[in-house]
């Protein structure tokens, strides 16, 4: 463990335990460790000097914000509040994990930046720290959605988990704490390991699955030629059979490209039976898009076809649309310091 400071990311990025654990090693009177960590963690103190939040956009009660690292780059976050399927208002922040992101999905805004780099824990828990005290949002739910693969700065993330989930800060129950992935597998795999932990069992997995077959996943995906659909299919299993919960699997659904009449049966035999519920999102076209969005009919038939052929399906409502906060839509087109795709053999 790194040598334990009362520096506000050293304070913000530790679980409480953590932090009296490294105040002892480091001869810090404990009861002032743990005053300080209460102090951010609790009554919402800033750091001396708090990173600008350049950016508020709002489209009704949906909040998109952009803060700035201390070198310079943002990172982008958007709180969004809705109800809950027993009615129960939440509010979700959704968070970034990477500034950018280097997987190249064809209807994602991010992907246009490349990569530009990963987020520290501290970068990250800052997003709900903003979120929850300097945006006033009682943050009840949170999903790593924004910005970025989660699982190539998985360490980081799990780390932001650690704290997200302690009782004695903001206490986010893992039961509404997401991931969600492109398919990165060795991540799958990794994050299933966290989530078999006591305390962590009740995690959950999305996977942004997108196509009903491998070639039209490759073309959106270019992740699917060293993530083959088959591999991806048998990670899902795996967390299924080590107790995880349902996976959400998220279909970002573009006209002419996944909606065809038959596609439906087909993503729904890939699924196989699988305990998962499918998240239909109505695309939204990134800047410069060769896509429309999908109209109102068009989604809801591809929804009939879907739960006709035994899928248990959700539609996301689309909010944020007009202000660029909607899923694939985080990103700044003036970022772009494109690095090579890294696909693992
Ligand atoms: S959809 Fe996700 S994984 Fe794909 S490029 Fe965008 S941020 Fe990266």
């Amino acid at each position: 463990m790194a040598t334990m400071t009362l520096q506000f990311d050293d304070l913000l990025a530790r679980t409480r335990a953590h932090c009296r654990e490294a105040a002892r090693e480091a001869s810090i009177p404990q009861d002032r460790a743990d005053a300080a960590w209460l102090d951010i963690h609790r009554h919402g103190q800033q750091r001396p000097e708090p990173r600008p939040i350049t950016r508020t956009v709002r489209e009704g009660e949906t909040i998109k914000f952009t803060m700035q690292l201390a070198d310079g780059h943002e990172t982008e976050s958007v709180i969004l509040p809705m109800q809950g399927r027993t009615g129960r208002p939440r509010t979700t922040l959704c968070l970034s994990s990477q500034v950018g992101c280097a997987l190249g999905c064809g209807f994602c805004e991010t992907a246009a930046m490349g990569l530009v780099r990963n987020l520290e824990p501290a970068e990250i828990l800052d997003q709900w720290h903003a979120a929850r005290f300097r945006l006033d949002a009682k943050i009840t739910n949170i999903v790593f959605m924004g910005m970025g693969e989660p699982m190539e700065n998985l360490d980081a993330v799990l780390a932001a988990i650690e704290v997200l989930t302690d009782r004695s800060g903001a206490g986010i129950p893992a039961s509404r704490i997401s991931v969600s992935t492109a398919g990165r597998i060795a991540g799958i795999d990794r994050y299933r390991e966290f989530m078999s932990r006591d305390d962590f069992r009740q995690l959950r997995l999305a996977v942004s699955v997108n196509a009903p077959n491998e070639p039209i996943r490759r073309d959106l995906m270019p992740i699917t030629r060293a993530e083959p659909l088959e591999e991806l299919r048998q990670a899902m299993n795996r967390w299924l059979q080590c107790g995880g919960r349902t996976i959400l699997v998220e279909y970002v659904l573009i006209p002419g490209v996944n909606d065809a009449d038959d596609h439906p049966a087909m993503l729904a035999a890939w699924l196989d039976g699988m305990d998962c519920r499918v998240n239909v999102i109505p695309y939204n076209p990134r800047r410069d898009s060769p896509w429309p969005a999908p109209d109102e009919a068009q989604v809801e038939q591809f929804i009939a076809r879907l739960r006709d052929s035994g899928c248990h399906v959700n539609r996301r409502r689309t909010m944020g649309r007009d202000v660029m906060a909607a899923c694939g839509q985080l990103g700044r087109p003036d970022i772009r310091r494109r690095v090579p795709l890294r696909i693992p053999s």
